[in-house]
C-alpha cells in the first residue's frame, strides 16, 4: 500500500459508513433510472453496490421520484441491501423534503447544488434543505458545479474584480466562485445550526486542471471531507482518461475522501463500469485494493497468437465474478497479484513476480506453459486444457493462502453460495 498522507478531515457518517478522517477512501455512484420507477431503480442500486458501490445516489426530482424513495429503501432493506442512499436535489429540495419526511429519513444524506435552490428565495430555500437534514439527523453533500455555479455570486465577483488594479482573468474569478460558493454556503448551513460532521463538500468542473486547482484551494480552505471528481466526464476512453488524470493528482496529494467517475454511459451500457474505474484508481495507486489484478504483457512480435490475452482477460473477469463471494471467504485475497504472460522474454520472470503466473509459449516456442507460484516453479501445463487447468490451480491456490480454517469447508461454501 502507498504511504500517501491523508489530508486530516472531519469524518461524516453517510448511514454507516464513515467519509474522511482516517476512514479508507470510499467509491460511489449514481443511477440512472427514472426514480419513480421502483423496481427499475433498486435493480440499479443493486447492480452498482454488488460491483462495489458503498454509497448510491438517486434523482429526486418530483413528487413521484419523493414517494418512490420509502419503497425503494424498503425493498432493498427486504433483501439485505443496507448501502445508503443519497438524495440527488436542484429546485425543489426544500419542497420535497418538507412534503416527504418518509423520503427523508430514508435517504442517508441530501446533496444540495447550492447554484440551484431558486433564485429570489434561494438562501431561504437552501436553508430549508439544512433544517430538514438538521431534524432528520442527516449530513448533507454541499455540491457546487461549475454548470449552475450561484450566477449572483459570480457577477459580484466579477464587479469586484473589474475594481482591481490588476484584475484577474474571468477564468480565475469563476474559479476563486466556485470556493468561494462552497465555503460561503457551508458557513451558511452551519449558522443554521447544522453540525460540521453533517457536511462533506464538493466543487466539481469538466477540466482536469481546473479541477485540480478548485480541490487544492478547497483543502487547505476548509476541513470538512472532500467527495472528487470531475462533473461531465465524458464517454469511454475520454471520460475514463480525464478522470483518472484528475483522482490521481488530487489523490496523490491525499486530497479526497470519497470518489466518483461521471461516465456517460454508450446507451444501454453496465452503468456499473464507474464504480469499476473508481475501484482501479484506487488500486493503482496502491491506496485500496478491491480485486486480484492480472499483470498481462502488451504482446508483440514475439507471439503471434491471440489466445495469452484471450485467456488475460477471461481470468481478470473471473477474478471480478468471484470476488463478491472471495470477499467474506477469502479476506486478504484482493491483494493478489496474477501473471499471464505471451512468451518466455519477460513470462517466466514476471510470473515468479506475481503469486501465481502462467508464460504462455510465443511463436516458434516449444507448446508448453509453465506455471509459478510465490516465486517458484509449480507446473508445466500442455494442451488445449490450459485455461481451465490453470483457473483450477489458481482457485486451489486461493483457498490455501486465503481461507480461514480448513479448505474443504470453503470449497464447500463456496459451492454452496455460488
Ligand atoms: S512477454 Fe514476450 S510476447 Fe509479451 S510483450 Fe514481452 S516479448 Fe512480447
Amino acid at each position: 500500500m502507498s504511504d500517501i498522507k491523508r489530508r486530516d478531515s472531519i469524518q461524516v457518517m453517510v448511514g454507516d459508513v464513515p467519509v474522511g478522517g482516517k476512514a479508507p477512501i470510499v467509491v460511489q455512484s449514481m443511477t440512472n433510472t427514472d426514480t419513480s420507477d421502483v423496481d427499475a431503480t433498486v435493480e440499479q442500486i443493486k447492480h452498482l453496490h454488488n460491483a462495489g458501490s458503498e454509497i448510491v445516489r438517486i434523482t429526486v426530482n418530483n413528487d413521484d421520484a419523493a414517494q418512490a424513495v420509502p419503497k425503494i429503501k424498503e425493498k432493498l432493506l427486504a433483501d439485505d441491501v443496507t448501502v445508503p442512499l443519497v438524495g440527488d436535489f436542484h429546485y425543489n429540495g426544500h419542497k420535497l423534503l418538507v412534503d416527504y419526511p418518509e423520503a427523508a429519513q430514508a435517504l442517508s444524506k441530501f446533496r444540495i447544488n447550492p447554484g440551484n435552490t431558486g433564485t429570489k428565495t434561494r438562501d431561504e430555500n437552501f436553508c430549508t434543505i439544512v433544517e430538514q437534514a438538521i431534524k432528520h439527523e442527516k449530513p448533507v453533500r454541499i455540491g457546487v458545479n461549475w454548470g449552475s455555479l450561484d450566477q449572483k455570486l459570480l457577477a459580484k465577483k466579477m464587479d469586484e474584480n473589474s475594481e482591481l488594479e490588476n484584475p484577474k482573468s474571468s477564468k480565475q474569478v469563476m474559479l476563486d466562485t466556485m470556493v468561494e460558493s462552497a465555503r460561503r454556503s457551508a458557513e451558511l448551513a452551519e449558522s443554521v445550526g447544522l453540525a460540521s460532521n453533517k457536511i462533506i463538500i464538493s466543487c466539481k468542473m469538466s477540466h482536469v486542471q481546473d479541477v485540480v486547482h478548485v480541490y487544492e484551494r478547497i483543502a487547505e480552505l476548509l476541513d470538512y471531507p472532500l467527495h472528487v471528481g470531475l462533473t461531465e466526464a465524458g464517454m469511454g476512453m475520454k471520460g475514463t482518461v480525464s478522470s483518472t488524470a484528475a483522482l490521481s493528482v488530487l489523490l496523490q496529494q491525499g486530497i479526497g475522501d470519497t470518489i466518483r467517475v461521471s461516465l456517460t454511459p454508450k446507451p444501454g451500457g453496465d452503468r456499473a463500469k464507474e464504480v469499476r474505474i473508481c475501484q482501479q484508481i484506487l488500486q493503482s495507486l496502491g491506496i485500496r485494493n478491491f480485486v486480484p489484478q492480472v499483470t498481462a504483457c502488451p504482446g508483440c512480435g514475439r507471439t503471434n497468437s491471440t489466445y495469452f490475452q484471450e485467456l488475460a482477460d477471461e481470468i481478470q473477469d473471473y477474478l471480478r465474478d468471484m470476488m463478491p463471494i472471495w470477499r467474506d471467504v477469502y479476506p486478504g485475497v484482493e491483494e493478489m497479484n496474477v501473471a499471464v504472460m505471451g512468451c518466455v522474454v519477460n513470462g517466466p520472470g514476471e510470473s515468479r513476480n506475481a503469486n501465481i503466473g502462467i508464460s504462455l509459449p510465443g511463436t516458434f516456442e516449444e507448446p508448453k506453459a509453465p506455471v509459478y507460484m510465490d516465486g517458484e516453479h509449480y507446473t508445466t501445463l500442455r494442451g488445449d486444457g490450459i485455461g481451465e487447468e490453470f483457473r483450477n490451480i489458481l482457485d486451489e491456490y486461493v483457498m490455501r493462502n486465503y481461507g480461514q480454517s480448513n479448505g474443504q469447508e470453503e470449497q464447500e461454501t463456496v459451492e454452496e453460495t455460488g
